[in-house]
């Protein structure tokens, strides 16, 4: 399989037929190639619209889930992101397009060092990426515009609210790991923080510490 020009038509008319419909969200899912983020036979399986098996026990996420969690974060080009859960890093490849900065976070040593492999074939140089545990932020490069936590937490983690800019946004799968959870959109103003239940959806959970790999 190749993200040639039909695969890319086909990819585009799923993400909008399930609700992705910001321009510049589209735009950034067109440029990236899912199948560089997936390996061996789940390569034949990149383009369709479901998660995958990837290294470490964890996945990559559905498309048109990174394509809501995208939209919902509403970043612009000035903004400085941090995402919690890099997995493949292809999360983090399309919020490169879109951001001026990104910061993404993994617990798995070998997630990390593999994802920067391709964040380096594809020339995405304004995305840097750290093994460490997420829940606890990234305070050398806080505050952040925009956060995206892509593994799911009982609650938005602390850490990560005092580390949002105000004005800032955070998109975060929040419940129990082993049902369905809710992502939120949280929005920090002057006064505190905004909630927004955005939709169901099924995450891996967002733990604590380093990974073993
Ligand atoms: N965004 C990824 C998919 C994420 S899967 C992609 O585009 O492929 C969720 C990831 O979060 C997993 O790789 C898991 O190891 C990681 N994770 C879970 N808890 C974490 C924590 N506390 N800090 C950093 N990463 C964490």
């Amino acid at each position: 399989m190749s993200f040639d020009a039909g695969a890319r038509m086909q990819f585009l008319f799923t993400l909008r037929s399930n609700g992705v419909t910001d321009k510049r969200v589209l735009d950034a899912m067109e440029k990236v190639d899912r199948g560089r983020f997936v390996r061996g036979t789940f390569t034949d399986r990149a383009y369709d619209d479901m998660p995958l098996p990837i290294a470490c026990g964890q996945t990559i996420s559905q498309p048109s889930i990174v394509g809501l969690m995208t939209q919902a974060l509403a970043v612009t080009p000035r903004d400085k992101v941090l995402e919690i859960g890099t997995g493949s890093g292809y999360q983090a490849a399309v919020l490169s397009y879109l951001a001026r900065r990104v910061y993404t976070v993994e617990r798995h040593r070998r997630l990390v060092s593999e994802a920067r492999k391709v964040f380096d074939e594809l020339g995405l140089s304004n995305v840097t990426a750290f093994t460490a545990d997420g829940s606890r932020g990234l305070a050398d490069q806080a505050p952040f515009d925009r956060i995206l936590v892509t593994a799911a937490a009982e609650d938005p983690p602390g850490p990560l609210l005092a580390e949002l800019r105000v004005g800032g946004i955070m998109v975060v799968p929040v419940g129990q790991s082993d049902s369905v959870q809710t992502l939120i959109k949280v929005t920090r103003t002057e006064r505190g923080f905004d909630y927004d239940d955005l939709r169901s959806v099924r995450f891996v959970p967002l733990l604590e510490g380093i990974g073993r790999d």
